[in-house]
């Protein structure tokens, strides 16, 4: 596709909200303002596009906004932007206003609408990974995911103070949807005993073997990570299998739920956030469209769309081999 000349970017929040949203938002929006764009927040994602929620934004709209977890933009999940009626009713409110442009905060579902309305109306696209999973490929790491991972460790360490006291085993439940990167991490920064991830599959007879290596080397306390979405089950499943071959162990589940994806961005998230933002609108410029843009090995870099939703982001290997090592 020819190179357009831009003037008015669009931006949206859309899916599963995470701390550096706003982050990312506001770096959309100043990068917009520097090379005299006008800037439009639509709210809602895509709902927001299909209804018409649609407002100019100027600097006042993101004052102290960088700090802040969430979304002021809000976010929302449409069905109705997955018929092809959904989007010519965006993509007819997108005209009214004169947005030549749309710059997309998600994750892989975001992304993938993005994807289809790029070839469907031609309206060029640059997606963020904005999830909390990092379960994207074409970038290291996602916004969000940083601060997700300091939430969890902050708890699963105050439930380690209670599960010592106690000589209890705790399994803990940590977000992640398919993935098991907030486990891994939060597993490794927090001294778990295991770390249940979807990717790898550990049998519950091998599970029961490290935790009685454990018990003889007088461990003081058991936090086993379970990521959400595995095969073997959740948290409670998991833990109730063990009750059945370990009665006497005193076993507690904690779900930490909804609590990992508030709070204020982490330095890290609102850095890469501000990073990605603005390569956005620079992306824009430069004629990259259908992309998203993250964060490799510390460098900017442009990864068709379809490949970032389509190419499995694989765990890191020596992350999994460190976390065996530290937990026997
Ligand atoms: P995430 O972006 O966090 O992965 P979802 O998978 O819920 O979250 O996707 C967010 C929104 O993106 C959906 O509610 C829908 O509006 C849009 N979307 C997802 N998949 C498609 C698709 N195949 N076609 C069009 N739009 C889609």
């Amino acid at each position: 596709m020819d190179q357009l000349t831009i003037k008015k970017i669009g931006v949206l929040t859309s899916g599963g909200d995470a701390p550096g949203m706003n982050a990312a938002i506001r770096a959309v929006v100043r990068a917009a303002f520097y090379y005299n764009l006008e800037a439009f927040g639509i709210y809602r994602g895509y709902e927001g596009m299909i209804n018409n929620d649609i407002r100019k934004l100027d600097s006042r709209s993101i004052a102290h906004v960088l700090e802040r977890g969430g979304t002021f933009l809000k976010s929302a999940r449409s069905e109705e932007f997955k018929t092809p009626e959904g989007r010519k009713k965006a993509y007819e409110n997108l005209k009214s206003h004169g947005i030549d442009a749309l710059v997309v905060i998600g994750g892989d579902g975001s992304l993938t609408g993005a994807h289809l309305f790029f070839k469907e109306y031609g309206i060029p696209a640059v997606g963020l990974p904005g999830t909390i999973d990092n379960d994207l490929f074409g970038t290291d790491l996602t916004i969000g995911f940083d601060t997700a991972c300091n939430t969890a460790i902050q708890a699963i360490d105050k439930i380690r103070d209670t599960a010592t006291s106690h000589d209890r085993l705790f399994f803990i439940e940590v977000m992640g949807r398919d993935a098991g990167f907030i486990a891994i991490n939060a597993g490794i920064g927090s001294a778990a005993a295991a770390i249940l991830i979807p990717e790898k599959k550990m049998p519950v007879e091998k599970l029961i073997e490290r935790l009685k290596t454990r018990e003889k080397a007088k461990k003081e306390s058991n936090i086993v990570i379970v990521a959400e979405g595995g095969k073997s089950g959740g948290a409670a499943e998991i833990a109730e299998k063990v009750k059945k071959i370990l009665p006497t162990y005193d076993i507690k589940v904690t779900i930490l739920g909804h609590l990992q994806r508030g709070g204020a961005p982490s330095a890290f998230d609102r850095t890469l956030a501000s990073k990605l933002g603005v390569s956005a609108v620079e992306g824009l410029l430069h004629g990259k469209y259908d992309v998203m843009v993250g964060v490799i090995n510390n460098k900017v870099v442009f990864t068709p769309i379809k490949r970032a939703i389509v190419d499995d982001k694989k765990v890191d290997e020596e992350e999994l081999r460190i976390a065996g090592i530290l937990s026997t």
